[in-house]
């Protein structure tokens, strides 16, 4: 399941990526928060802190 990342919404600011207890998060080559699925254990640590509520769970 993981989190969705609306990439339209997202700045890349890499927030996200600090937070993330299980390193699942990362920034991808075009700058935009991307997620793997497999080491997500769906905290939702990513959702409170995303300034601009790009992340759902
Ligand atoms: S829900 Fe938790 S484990 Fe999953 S990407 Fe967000 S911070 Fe990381
Ligand atoms: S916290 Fe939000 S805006 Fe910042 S990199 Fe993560 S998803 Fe993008």
């Amino acid at each position: 399941m993981a989190v969705i990342i609306d990439r339209d919404e997202c700045t890349g600011c890499g927030l996200c990526v600090d937070e993330c207890p299980s390193e699942a998060l990362s920034l991808d080559a075009e700058g935009i928060s991307t997620v793997d699925a497999d080491a997500c254990v769906e905290c939702g640590a990513c959702v409170d802190v995303c300034p601009v509520a790009a992340i759902t769970l």
